[in-house]
């Protein structure tokens, strides 16, 4: 299949890409470059069948040749970014979303959605299943993705209702692994990077507000299967072992020699107080459920941060709060 990725050169994107390469698919990559990197695509730079295309989704897409699946991952994504990019968050999640599906509607593509458990905003359903509507402020900091990523979904599912486009849509839970961007802003590449550099690892609030944590390749795993299946509905990936932020604090901490200490900050407004992936629909349809543990998955991620560490590429990461 000849397959297009928007965000290739992101964190997600560039594992999806390779993944996709791997299964032997024929992949274009699209990216503006804000928050994506071409360090996360150079092993690609030789590779005949991909090519990436500098683009911005929120403007038209124009690709030549024909194409089998759109996999539409182009979007800031850690809350640093929604501060920082408003603007920009809210375009590609809706005229993104909306030029990514006239596209695969014009090349009678599938498209799979990337989504997000930020559609479930702060819950007030635990762990949250895919029938929950979910508790999302429309006008705070974290409104620009949550309300993008909910008119995607909106329009991803008008689209498969009065086009019949062949949709997909995933809703990604935390997930982590190299590739990170080291000044993310989100909190597990934060807190190795600030143990690393032996600085404080910044707690907001109590740190008793819970996350659960994918791995990469397990998160790719199930996107790849669920574009390969024929469920239409949006769908929960993610790990559904929940730890509170105080908890991965301390595992850092454990995992790196470091005299790095914990030290609070104010808690950013909206932030979830708890999130868990109610993974019995993927489960069940796609008999899929993640097998990287955080010990385990942590690990790889320190490994890439210590790579980075040793080329001079690590400085203090940025802080919400501050
Ligand atoms: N967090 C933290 N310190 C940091 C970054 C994040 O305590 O340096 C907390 C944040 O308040 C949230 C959780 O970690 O409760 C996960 O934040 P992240 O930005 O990774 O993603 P979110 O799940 O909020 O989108």
């Amino acid at each position: 299949m000849r397959l297009l990725v928007t965000g290739a050169a992101g964190f997600l994107g560039s594992h999806l890409s390779d993944r996709l390469l791997a299964e032997g698919h024929t992949v274009v990559g699209m990216d503006n470059l804000i928050t994506g990197s071409l360090d996360n695509i150079r092993h690609l730079e030789s590779e005949p069948r991909f090519e990436l295309i500098e683009h911005d989704v929120t403007n038209y897409i124009d690709i030549a040749g024909d194409l089998d699946g759109v996999f539409h991952f182009a979007s800031p994504a850690s809350p640093v970014d929604y501060l920082e990019l408003p603007i920009q968050t809210l375009k590609v999640g809706a005229l993104g979303t909306h030029n990514a599906l006239g596209l695969a509607k014009a090349k009678s593509a599938r498209i799979l959605l990337a989504s997000t458990s930020e559609v479930y905003g702060d819950p007030l359903v635990h762990p949250q299943p895919e029938e929950y509507w979910g508790n999302v402020n429309p006008i705070g900091p974290r409104g620009v993705y949550d309300e993008a990523k909910r008119f995607a979904e909106a329009i991803t599912m008008a689209y498969h209702r009065f086009h019949g486009v062949d949709t997909r849509i995933v809703r990604i839970f935390n997930t982590y692994g190299p590739r990170m961007r080291p000044n993310d802003g989100r909190v597990v590449s934060n807190f190795i990077v600030q143990a690393l550099l032996g600085e404080p690892l910044t707690v907001y609030g109590d740190g008793l507000q819970s996350r659960s944590f994918c791995f990469v390749s397990d998160l790719i795993e199930g996107i790849w299967r669920l574009f390969e299946s024929d469920y239409t509905g949006p769908m929960n990936i993610g790990n559904p072992t929940e730890y509170t932020v105080r908890d991965l604090a301390d595992m850092v901490l454990a995992s790196i020699d470091t005299d790095s200490e914990i030290r609070n900050h104010p808690l950013p407004v909206d932030d979830p107080k708890v999130r868990r992936p109610d993974i019995t629909l993927v489960r069940n349809e796609l008999g899929w459920q993640p097998e990287v543990s955080l010990e385990v998955g942590l690990e790889r991620t320190i490994v890439y941060f210590q790579e980075l560490q040793a080329r001079g590429l690590l400085e203090t990461p940025p802080v919400l709060t501050d």
